[in-house]
């Protein structure tokens, strides 16, 4: 199944930076580069890697197989291109076949969650074999963390999304949307209807702080407080209050920036985003100055990235809590680290008990932890640990963002202690047996932790996909008793509220439609009723 480049190519050559067998033409170095109207793909060459359709910042690289309409053409206009140029043609047969040599055709696989993890799971089962796959999810629309986790003013990263969406409209694809395995299907129905059931759910629970006071009104962790502005609907709209001008975060990774840096936006600037409408106006009405990120370790042991730290909007001054072992962090870091990041920016002396001056600004402070929250029912102040003893500060807004956890699947073993399913590259394993479970894989974050960013995924999946299919070669793979039809029979009948592949578009239309009408990518329908009265539509 090769790609092809579609109309809205914009021939940056992202596409061709990224493919591994050099089959998009022409690049940078060649003469007509620049003078086509779109780039190539040698159909002949391509090895379906999708990795050109994953970089290409126009969604213009799609699958020959999904073309539809007047894209079709584009198929044969990718090939006419190197008709004519049978110099820039690789004059090869494809020569990394994908398809694994034994691997039995007419696989079904069942993929439970539709985030990136899922997702390119299920991609490179579409792309590697001939195989079926129906997707299972227990909200009613796609994307798990690409919707519900990736913060609303990073538009670019969203857009993977678009690349995401052939494989939902692949038509080996089924959509089982607003089903929740446990409690509409089991696991051992999974696999009745399924040759293999591919678990790539995430990690949705909070790792909790495990401090006195942590379950106030006004202390959240991260998972909530990205979800609520994210507009998922399974946090309501009021579940988070906006309330004072200083707020504490604990942690310091890529989440408690995106937190930090929402909460302290310009709300004109996050007004063009697709942020939840509620967090939108409670975060104007909140008007939070400051926000503190409180690092147990120093400055070099921070765990957000560069490109992160670095693209902050204007408008938030970072600044760094100034102590002695911060300082002598900072003033010692070597060329290229993370302290080096932030040994020029301005050193600052805070009195908690005293509210933020004028102006915007996110705080790093290191060496510090929360160890108590304090309040009547509402969190009224925290006490924080660090190189000044225990400091009482005042603050209403306490976020936990020190990492999630997975949640167990009924019928499937769990590893309490590290929050995943136990699994030996991606196949689960019982951890009270050592014997791996039949049929049972797991992708993504509920497979290693909540670790790495939307790419580490694909890398993930293929591990995943790679070891499923080593396993239907050597026959580990019990085939399906029950048909697929069977399967969709028994989801209507257990989920009157199915929503399927036309549902999932009425409401992507539904969303989109509205996020024109009012100058931004998407209006998000926030509960569940909303988004199936949409699906109805
Ligand atoms: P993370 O990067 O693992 O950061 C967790 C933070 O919590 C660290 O500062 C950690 O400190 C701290 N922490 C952990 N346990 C703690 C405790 N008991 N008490 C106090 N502090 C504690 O996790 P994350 O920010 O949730 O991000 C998860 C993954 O998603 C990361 O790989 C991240 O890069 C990725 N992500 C990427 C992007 C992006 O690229 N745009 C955006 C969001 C998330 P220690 O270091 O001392 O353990």
């Amino acid at each position: 199944m090769p790609f092809a480049i579609t109309q809205s190519c914009c021939s940056d050559a992202s596409c061709v930076e990224v493919c591994p067998v050099d089959c998009i033409h022409p690049t940078p170095g060649e003469p007509d580069f620049g003078h086509t109207d779109i780039l190539y793909v040698d159909a002949r060459a391509c090895i379906d890697c999708g990795a050109c359709a994953d970089a290409c910042p126009a969604s213009a690289i799609k699958p020959i197989e999904i073309l539809r309409g007047g894209e079709e053409v584009f198929a044969e206009l990718n090939a006419a291109y190197y008709a004519e140029r049978p110099d820039r043609a690789v004059a090869k047969e494809q020569t990394h076949a994908r398809v694994r040599p034994g691997v039995p055709t007419g696989l079904r696989v069942a993929v439970v969650g539709t985030g990136p993890a899922a997702t390119y799971a299920a991609r490179e089962l579409l792309a590697a074999t001939d195989a079926d796959v129906s997707f299972v999810d227990r909200l009613p629309v796609p994307g798990g963390l690409l919707r519900a986790g990736v913060a609303p003013d990073h538009g670019e990263t969203k857009r993977v999304g678009d690349t995401f969406s052939w494989t939902y409209e692949h038509p080996r694809t089924s959509l089982f949307m607003n089903v929740e395995v446990g409690r509409h299907v089991s696991h051992a129905e999974l696999l009745e209807h399924h040759d293999a059931v591919v678990y790539g759910i995430g990690a949705p629970e909070d790792r909790r702080l495990g401090i006195e006071g942590e379950d106030l009104d006004g202390v959240h962790g991260s998972t909530e407080t990205v979800s609520w502005y994210n507009g998922d609907p399974e946090v309501p709209g009021d579940a988070i209050r906006v309330d004072g001008a200083r707020v504490f975060v604990v942690g310091n990774g890529n989440v408690a920036l995106d937190i930090a840096r929402i909460l302290l936006s310009d709300p004109d600037r996050l007004a063009g985003t697709e942020i939840a409408d509620h967090a939108l106006e409670a975060i104007r009405r909140g008007d939070v100055r400051e926000v503190v990120l409180l690092g147990r370790r120093g400055p070099e042991e921070s765990a957000f990235t560069r490109p992160e730290l670095l693209t902050l909007p204007d408008g938030i001054e970072l600044v760094v809590e100034d102590d002695a072992a911060t300082a002598a962090a900072l003033d010692a870091a070597a060329p290229g680290s993370k302290a080096a990041l932030l040994a020029d920016r301005r050193r600052v002396r805070s009195d908690w008990s005293s509210e933020p001056g004028p102006g915007r600004r996110l705080v790093l402070a290191f060496g510090r932890r929360v160890v108590a929250a304090h309040g009547d029912g509402s969190l009224a102040s925290v006490t924080v640990s660090g190189p000044d003893g225990d400091v009482e500060a005042p603050t209403r807004l306490l976020v936990s963002s020190i990492g999630r956890r997975g949640r167990a699947v009924p019928g499937l073993p769990f590893d309490a202690d590290r929050g995943i399913i136990p699994n030996a590259d991606g196949r689960v394993v019982d951890p009270a047996t050592g014997e791996a479970v039949p049929g049972a894989y797991v992708v993504g974050w509920a497979k290693r932790g909540s670790t790495g960013g939307i790419g580490a995924n694909r890398i993930c999946a293929g591990e995943t996909v790679t070891t499923l299919l080593a396993d239907a070669a050597e026959h580990r793979l019990t085939r399906p008793a029950r048909s697929g039809r069977a399967f969709a029979r028994l989801l209507r009948k257990r989920q009157p509220d199915l929503v399927q592949a036309p549902g999932v578009r009425a409401i992507e239309r539904h969303e989109v439609d509205a996020g024109r009408a009012s100058g931004r990518p998407r209006v998000k329908l926030v509960t569940v009723e909303e988004l199936l009265a949409a699906g109805r539509r």
